[in-house]
């Protein structure tokens, strides 16, 4: 579908061209050019700051091999990467994902809406990303350990305290953040708030694990009480993935009063009547380190289903989507309007297409975008950054009570922007342009060389 304006079509189309067979990358662009329609109509003297068009080019791409020796003694080659997507409003931030499928596209992708999702926060943070198409399912210790190190014994040339702060995302864990940081220290001798996510004797902060899944629960909690005048007090809840977000969205869920009846990972999802029981799910996946199919040979009266993508099938009041990009199409969207959800918001990042987005749009649903919904982790880690700088850290509550307060902020941000850019309600929308005003006037400031 051509764009109204014809800048913006000028704009997607120099993209398209840089980037072929990127669809993941054209695919997060084309969302947040869409946005920016009624920001050209009502402000039309930003096409002249060139802001948009330099927001789409990555500032640095960095892309390196990481080799390393596995336990029978081979020696194995994986792709590195990072992005530094945009530093208009403090140090490039994002996360790291280990897991098969990352490329370029799914790495520019993920860095380009990290620019939006972290100007949205409140925080001095630019936009970043990087990974390795590095699968870490199967892998002993020792193997992990020797490609994180191999793998930052090049990254550690290109970020710093004050430069590029990456942390975790799909496959990188306090295990994996432990071994970078190590070797980072090693090969620089200084101790640095370089990466977020440490763990806490060493700099980490409290309830930085817990922050994505409990700030999509206070995002999603102030947009049902907002838009709606609802709580998730009885409410049956739907939540793919079982990694760190679903975890602690799963747990957070529970606390406010609602029933998760599932959860999934790439092979299927369990299906449990009664309500998740967590302790168990913690011990399957972060103890053990296993499958979610474990948990319906170890709970009765739960059910395991191959196949993740049945999840959606399953009658919920509000669904989260908390696994990865692309898993809710718009079919399996239609099937949750039709079986009357209520809301959904995103804990992964792009989890739902196009299509799926339209859908819930479409029929009143109320959709919190991966941008808004998801930052609480991104949140917790510039409160890591600025404990680490402060050389003093919070207590729990203290840093629960802050990112409380950033996605109650961030729900008003996105919803007001929708208001003042004529699509009330349209959350899509309102966190794009809420996010960009803020990088779209420093990048302004600073001119246009950098
Ligand atoms: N990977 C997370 C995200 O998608 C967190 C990034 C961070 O803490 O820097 O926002």
């Amino acid at each position: 579908m051509a764009f109204k304006s014809a800048y913006l079509q000028g704009v997607y189309e120099t993209v398209e061209k840089r980037n072929p067979n990127e669809p993941e990358f054209l695919q997060a662009v084309r969302e947040v050019l869409e946005s920016f329609e009624p920001v050209i109509e009502k402000k039309p003297e930003i096409i002249e700051t060139g802001v948009i068009d330099r927001i789409v080019e990555p500032e640095r791409f960095i892309q390196f091999r990481v080799s390393w020796v596995d336990d029978n003694g081979k020696v194995q080659v994986n792709r590195g990467f990072r992005v530094q997507f945009n530093s208009a409003i403090g140090p490039y931030k994002g996360g790291l994902r280990f897991h098969p499928t990352v490329n370029a596209s799914v790495i520019k992708f993920l860095g380009f809406e990290q620019i939006f999702k972290n100007s949205l926060t409140g925080l001095p943070m630019g936009g970043g990303k990087g990974g390795s198409d590095f699968d870490p399912k199967g892998k002993s210790d020792g193997e992990i350990m020797r490609f994180c190190q191999s793998f930052m014994t090049e990254l550690s040339k290109h970020i710093g305290a004050d430069t590029d702060v990456p942390a975790g995302d799909i496959g990188v864990g306090a295990r994996e953040i432990g071994f970078m940081f190590g070797q980072y220290k090693r090969l620089r001798n200084e101790f640095v708030g370089v990466l977020t996510g440490k763990g806490l004797t060493y700099g980490g902060s409290l309830v930085r694990t817990e922050a994505t899944g409990y700030g999509l629960l206070y995002f999603t909690n102030e947009m049902i009480k907002c838009m709606k005048n609802e709580t998730f007090e009885g409410k049956t809840v739907v939540i793919s993935g079982s990694g760190n977000v679903a975890i602690y969205a799963t747990q957070k869920a529970q606390q406010l009063g609602a029933k998760v009846v599932a959860l999934s990972d790439s092979s299927g999802y369990i299906y449990d009547k009664n309500g998740i029981q967590l302790d168990v799910v913690k011990q399957i996946k972060e103890v053990e380190r296993a499958r979610i199919s474990e948990y319906a040979k170890r709970v009765p009266g739960s059910e395991y289903h191959e196949g993740c993508r049945g999840i959606w099938s399953i009658k919920c009041d509000i669904a989260l989507p908390c696994a990865t990009q692309n898993e809710l199409n718009g079919e399996e969207a239609q099937m949750l309007v039709d079986n009357g959800v209520m809301a959904v918001a995103e804990g992964a990042n792009m989890p739902s297409t196009p299509e799926a987005v339209e859908v819930f749009l479409k029929n009143g649903i109320m959709f919190g975008p991966a941008k808004a919904a998801n930052a609480g982790g991104v949140a917790t880690s510039g409160l890591e950054m600025a404990q680490n700088s402060a050389r003093y850290s919070w207590t729990a509550e203290e840093v629960d009570a802050k990112l409380h307060n950033i996605m109650i902020n961030i729900f008003h941000s996105a919803y007001n922007a929708s208001e003042e850019f004529g699509q009330k309600g349209n959350l899509v929308m309102g966190a794009n342009v809420a996010g960009f005003m803020k990088v779209a006037d420093a990048m302004k400031w600073q001119g246009v060389a950098y």
